[in-house]
């Protein structure tokens, strides 16, 4: 848990990027994320980061999800948003954090959604950096994209994706990592390197990659292909080819839903984003070992977290049966509008193969805990998200 006044214990170093960040992405594709910042995050709180939707509006509830409505709520999304442009788009949301006019990721992914009427083959970095530069002119989206009649359907649509993804946070770091004004100092005002993970505030890339680093994995795009077991079916997800045992990643925070077994998805576990929006779905988990020691249903767990570990259950109507040829993480993402989509014909489940391949810029790190069969974390992160009122 965190209070806005745990992220003024550390000092903190702008961006300083700016526009020297645009020449230097390829160089920079290691850093999701920028330190941060100096006074005015003393005003923060989890349902209050500037420039960004909030993430929960109301009391907050941790898992809650959206009140089932009048019966108003989008019924479908596809997300056909390519890694390159979810990434540039992130980087003008980085990029501006500090600047008085703070350009929102989703909101630029919107507008383009809605001039391409969600067709993203008609893409070009120009229509991007075109929107980018008029809002940092000083022109509102609303001047932007007026006109734009399925503006706002995006703008809802791709924020139940993305929102949650981006934001601050505070992590921990190596101390070779870690800029001199970020560390604890001695009497003389030296900065003191321990040894000790130092504790850094950032705004940027929060969500982590599903499966944790320096674990290989391979993948292609395989959304929507036929599957066969069981019914004639859609391949709603996608797969993470990688050896029996890599630890498998909370991609954002939220409350475990479901863990257990599934005809189907084997060993698996379902959590819920802390908005209620975004149901993440890994299946295939190890046989006889497949979850983090402590999981349960109702469960918190962190962004970055170890859930439990790659395997081949699944397509057994028995428990914990191996009857996936090829190990791999099945990973799916669903989006709920209205608790009615949660289960059965309403369900919308996304393409999130270039999502995926973006959030491979963040990976957690990780280490055998000895003794076990378990690995756990390396850095720990404290959510906002996670944090109450
Ligand atoms: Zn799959």
């Amino acid at each position: 848990m965190v209070s806005p006044r745990n992220f003024l214990k550390n000092r903190m170093l702008g961006c300083g990027l700016g526009s020297a960040l645009w020449g230097l992405w390829g160089l920079l594709a290691l850093s999701a994320a920028c330190f941060l910042v100096l006074p005015g995050l003393a005003g923060l709180s989890a349902g209050s980061f500037h420039g960004l939707p909030a993430l929960s509006a109301g009391p907050f509830v941790p898992g809650s999800v959206p009140a089932a409505g009048d019966g108003d709520f989008i019924r479908w999304v596809d997300f056909d948003v390519p890694e390159e442009v979810l990434e540039r788009a992130f980087r003008w949301d980085v990029d501006t954090y500090q600047e008085e006019l703070h350009i929102n990721w989703v909101e630029l992914l919107a507008y383009l959604g809605a001039k391409y009427g969600g067709d993203f083959s008609l893409y070009r970095a120009a229509d991007m950096d075109e929107a980018a530069a008029r809002l940092r002119g000083g022109e509102s989206m609303d001047t932007i994209a007026s006109g734009m009649r399925y503006y706002p359907y995006y703008l809802e649509a791709y924020g139940a994706v993305l929102n949650g993804l981006l934001g601050l946070y505070e992590t921990e770091i190596a101390p070779e990592d870690a800029p001199d004004f970020a560390l604890p100092t001695d009497e003389n005002g030296r900065p003191i390197r321990d040894g000790q993970a130092v504790w850094v505030s950032k705004y940027g890339l929060k969500a982590f990659s599903p499966i944790a680093s320096g674990f290989p994995y391979s993948e292609y795009d395989d959304f929507g292909v036929s599957r066969s077991y069981g019914y004639q079916r859609r391949h709603l997800g996608h797969d993470m080819m990688g050896q029996v045992g890599t630890p498998v990643i909370a991609v954002e925070s939220g409350r475990v839903e479901a863990l257990g077994w599934n005809q189907y998805g084997g060993w698996r576990i379902g959590i819920r984003s802390l908005d209620g929006k975004r149901y993440y779905y890994y299946a295939h988990l190890r046989k006889n070992y497949p979850y983090q020691s402590g999981l349960a249903v109702g469960s918190l767990v962190t962004a970055g977290d170890v859930i439990g570990y790659l395997g081949r259950t699944g397509y057994s109507a028995q428990e914990n049966v191996n009857n996936i040829e090829e190990p791999h993480l099945h990973f799916g993402i669903q989006l709920i509008f209205d608790e009615s989509q949660k289960e059965g014909d309403g369900e919308i489940w996304i393409d999130c193969y270039d999502l995926v391949r973006f959030l491979s810029l963040h990976r957690s790190e990780v280490h055998k805990v000895e003794g076990t069969k378990e690995w756990a974390r390396t850095y720990e992160i404290r959510d906002p998200a996670l944090a109450g009122p």
